[in-house]
This record gives structure tokens, C-alpha cells and sequence, in this order.
């Protein structure tokens, strides 16, 4: 899987080249390159925003900074030519191709993050199909786990950090009119400064799905959120079976192995039914058995 990151604070992704997703870039599982979306700037500030149109407090991520920097990572036709440029900022325009050239150059030699994998990302390119283009957004639908389980079948990933009031609604609307699939999502009912943190929550819930990313691939099997069944994980116990005089329910250490998976289905579907009853509302009723049911 190949992952473009792009943001203007790209060091936030410094971070990916550590502990698991760290091994899964040097075995070649996924190469991931952070772009400074200044880099696409033309004007001597860098300029990546503006005031509102319309009135209000904050600044709005400008679409021609956007629209330039994503029709080079997505490969798309240059469409700053139906862009009106006013006569005053057209002071400082440095020429396009010079930036193309340079975010090669800067790819080439792994500028952001990109790791040892990055040798690996010419035979991901030849693979490289129809990417998927994310933008976290707070007032979009809510990721959860379905969707990180789709988008890591995905071979390429491009992620766009909002920052200030967020970016121009035009830029998500230009691309899915071109045919990319494009999905904005948010982590949740909270409002960030910048989308950097959400983008690395994503990043991370999906390539952590991606065959081999796991030592031990059951590990993310039984899980909260996962499969048929998306309940809540029962709660979990380790040596030694007494700490500070709790001990453990005495059931796991029983050694009846259908005892212990019945015990820890009883404990998930009550947990969920209580802590998160949205879920059980959304459960298939068909996938219960019959002891489930009198729960
Ligand atoms: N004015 C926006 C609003 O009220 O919905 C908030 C903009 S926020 C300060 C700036 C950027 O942070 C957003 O464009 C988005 O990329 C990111 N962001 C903030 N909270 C987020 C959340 N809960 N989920 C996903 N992205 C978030």
C-alpha cells in the first residue's frame, strides 16, 4: 500500500516510522511519504488560506493550493487553467514544473517519512489503481472500524489535512466530480485543530489490517468492532491469577475451552448492551444462538 500524506505541519507523521507500522515500512507493507503542502504555494508568504467567503472568524484552506498539489500526487490533468487568477497574486509565481521537479527530487529522496520501503514504491506504482483521497472532517460520518476494514484493501491512499476553519468545500466536490473516490470522515463528536492527529489515528486502525502488518494474524480477528458481529471485546486477564487479592473469574482457568469462549461472549454482549447500545441495535439478530438471546 502506498500512503501520501499531505499537510502543512508533515513532520506530525515523523512519528509512523516507530513500532509496528515502523517494521511494516522497512518489510515493504506500505510506503509512506508526507508532503509540505507549501510546496505548492507560488507566492512569496506560502499563502495556504483565506478569509471566508461570506463573512466570519478564522481562515479557509484555499482550493488552488489544494488543486495544484493534489492533481500531482493523484496524476490527474493540471486544472489550474479553469482557476481565475486576480491580477494581485500573481507577484511571486514561480514556475509549476520547478515544483514538480523538486517534489520528485523530494520523494526520491524520502522527504517526510518515507522509510527504507520506499524502494518498494516503484513496484507499487505499477500496481497503483484508482486511489482512494480522504479528508478528516468533523462534520463528516463518523470512521469506524468497516471502514478501515475496506480502505486497507486499498493500494493507494492520499490523506489531506485540514487545518483553521478546515478546507475550501470545493476541493472534495472537484475530485469525486472527476471520478476519485473521495471520503471525508471524522474520529469523532470533537473538534481538533488540524487534521494531522486524525489522519494518523486512520492511518494507523487501517494498516494495521494489512496481511503481515501483525506478528500473530489472530491477534486482530477477535477484536472490538470486528467481523459479523461488531460487539465489544470481553475484558481481558493475565498472570498472576490473583493481584491484590482479585483474582481472575475463575472460569478462565478452568481449562474447558468451550466454557471460556461461552463466558467471554456472555461478557461482550452484556458490556456492549450496556456501554455501547447502539451497537446490539444494529446487530444482526440472526448470527445470535439462543443462550445469547436470554442475555
Ligand atoms: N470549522 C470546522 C468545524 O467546525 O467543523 C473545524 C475545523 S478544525 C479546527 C480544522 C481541521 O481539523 C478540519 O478541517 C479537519 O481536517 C480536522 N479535524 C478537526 N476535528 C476533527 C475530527 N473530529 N475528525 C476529523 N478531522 C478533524
Amino acid at each position: 500500500m502506498q500512503i501520501d500524506i499531505v499537510s502543512v505541519f508533515p513532520e506530525y507523521f515523523d512519528v509512523t516510522g516507530l513500532s509496528l507500522l515502523g517494521k511494516a515500512q522497512e518489510k515493504g507493507l506500505v510506503t509512506i511519504r508526507a508532503h509540505n503542502l507549501r510546496d505548492w504555494t507560488h507566492d512569496v508568504h506560502h499563502s495556504v488560506d483565506d478569509t471566508p467567503v461570506g463573512g466570519g472568524a478564522g481562515m479557509v484552506m484555499k482550493p488552488e493550493v489544494w488543486g495544484q498539489c493534489l492533481d500531482d500526487l493523484l496524476d490527474m490533468p493540471d486544472g489550474s487553467s479553469q482557476e481565475q487568477q486576480p491580477a494581485d497574486q500573481t507577484a511571486g509565481t514561480t514556475d509549476v514544473t520547478e515544483h514538480k521537479e523538486a517534489m520528485k527530487s523530494s520523494s526520491d529522496t524520502s522527504d517526510g517519512i518515507a522509510s527504507e520501503a520506499d524502494s518498494s514504491a516503484d513496484s507499487h506504482e505499477a500496481g497503483v489503481a484508482e486511489p482512494v483521497l480522504i479528508f478528516p472532517n468533523p462534520s463528516a460520518p463518523l470512521f469506524t472500524q468497516a471502514d478501515a476494514t475496506e480502505l486497507s484493501q486499498a493500494k493507494r491512499l492520499v490523506f489531506g489535512c485540514g487545518r483553521y476553519e478546515g478546507y475550501d468545500a470545493r476541493i472534495p466536490d472537484y475530485y469525486r466530480s472527476k471520478g476519485v473516490d473521495v471520503r471525508e470522515y471524522s474520529i469523532g463528536d470533537y473538534v481538533l485543530n488540524g487534521g494531522e492527529v486524525a489522519v494518523s489515528v486512520m492511518l494507523e486502525a487501517i494498516t494495521r489490517l494489512l496481511p503481515g502488518f501483525m506478528g500473530n494474524p489472530e491477534s486482530i480477528v477477535q477484536e472490538s468492532y470486528t467481523g459479523d458481529e461488531p460487539l465489544l471485546e470481553y475484558r481481558q486477564y493475565t498472570r498472576p491469577t490473583t493481584w491484590r487479592g482479585m483474582a481472575v473469574p475463575e472460569i478462565l482457568t478452568s481449562g474447558d475451552h468451550g466454557k471460556v469462549d461461552r463466558f467471554r461472549r456472555d461478557e461482550a454482549i452484556r458490556r456492549t448492551s450496556r456501554i455501547r447500545p447502539d451497537l446490539i441495535a444494529r446487530l444482526d439478530c440472526s448470527t445470535l444462538d439462543k443462550h445469547d438471546r436470554r442475555l
